[in-house]
């Protein structure tokens, strides 16, 4: 089912990093959304932007241009709005595509806890990409580059939550879905045998699964452009098979129900597929289920390497 989305007039801004909690108004407060880079204290945006005008310490390398992009990359859009609008209404709880493709554990954390702030380096790549996607929209043709906002309900398969999900192109004309992924790396994309990656190919089914259930048809072809500041390349992704389709959405449901469902004092177990994931995890010092990542081994000394 799709929810229609009508624009909302207030400028609301989301909590910081694009949690699962409903976007926080403005005008209630101003409250910080980041920690400063040096300090690592809580910053208020319009405080840290005053530092950063006023000759910001040494070691701080963020200029009042980044640091406005920052916030207003933190800024929810008048669809998202709605969404969390029509949502507090109907009393169901958002849910983000992200939360549906990593730890079941951490999109828990993000929606009970909301995401820990983080410093403006931390955030960087995240905001890089932001910024590639913005350019990309700017420049580009809207029957090119249309990036649209969907809303699943889930209550008809018993969930008390909805699935939003922002697509970056669909044209229904051609039936092509394509999702732009930024990468951070020097290498060329070539020597990436494994894209697309198995997390990336789970996320455009489940985009599939949100066109087909917003009335918009199931994609014929399914693709990822991967960017770096070097290099692009398309790869293509396979369609799932019909079994497949009723695997994605049962898997949608379970996730779903798992998170929105968890023993409030509890939890869901940590279900990270790599140990990656919880390297980079915000939740991970509070969290049992933490993947160890074994350390690496030492390196030969010449004296061990000569015995
Ligand atoms: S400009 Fe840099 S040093 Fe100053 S408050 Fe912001 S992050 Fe901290
Ligand atoms: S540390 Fe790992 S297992 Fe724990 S919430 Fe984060 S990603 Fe999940």
């Amino acid at each position: 089912m799709a929810i229609s989305t009508p624009p909302t007039p207030d400028d609301t801004q989301t909590k910081p990093n694009g949690n699962d909690a409903a976007p926080v108004p403005a005008t209630l407060t101003s409250p910080p959304l980041w920690l400063c880079d040096v300090t690592k204290e809580p910053v208020a945006p319009d405080a840290c932007l005053a530092c950063a005008r006023n000759g910001r310490p040494e070691g701080c390398s963020f200029t009042p241009p980044i640091l406005e992009a920052l916030r207003s990359s933190m800024k929810s859009d008048a669809a998202l709005r709605a969404i969390y609008s029509w949502a507090a209404q109907q009393d169901v709880t958002v849910l983000r595509v992200s939360s549906l493709t990593g730890c079941t554990r951490k999109a828990w954390y993000r929606l009970i806890q909301g995401t820990p702030l983080e410093t403006p380096s931390r955030h960087w790549a995240r905001l890089r990409g932001t910024i590639f996607h913005k350019a990309l929209e700017s420049m580009a043709d809207e029957t090119v580059m249309a990036e649209q906002r969907f809303i699943v309900d889930l209550r008809p398969f018993g969930v008390k939550a909805a699935i939003a999900g922002m697509v970056d192109h669909y044209d229904p004309a051609t039936g092509v879905l394509t999702d732009l992924k930024t990468m951070n790396t020097w290498k060329k994309l070539s020597q990436y045998p494994d894209l697309p990656h198995k997390h990336h190919i789970a996320q455009v089914w489940i985009y599939g699964w949100l066109l087909e259930k917003a009335g918009l048809g199931y994609p014929r072809k399914m693709e990822i452009t991967y960017m770096t500041m070097g290099d692009i390349r398309t790869v293509p992704v396979g369609l799932p098979t019909p079994e497949g389709k009723q695997y994605v959405e049962a898997r949608i449901v379970a996730k779903a129900k798992a998170i929105v469902e968890a023993d409030p004092t509890q939890g869901p177990k940590g279900d990270a597929q790599a140990d990656w994931e919880c390297r980079y995890c915000l939740f991970k010092a509070a969290c049992p289920d933490k993947r160890k990542t074994p350390p690496k081994p030492k390196k030969k000394t010449a004296k061990a390497k000569k015995g």
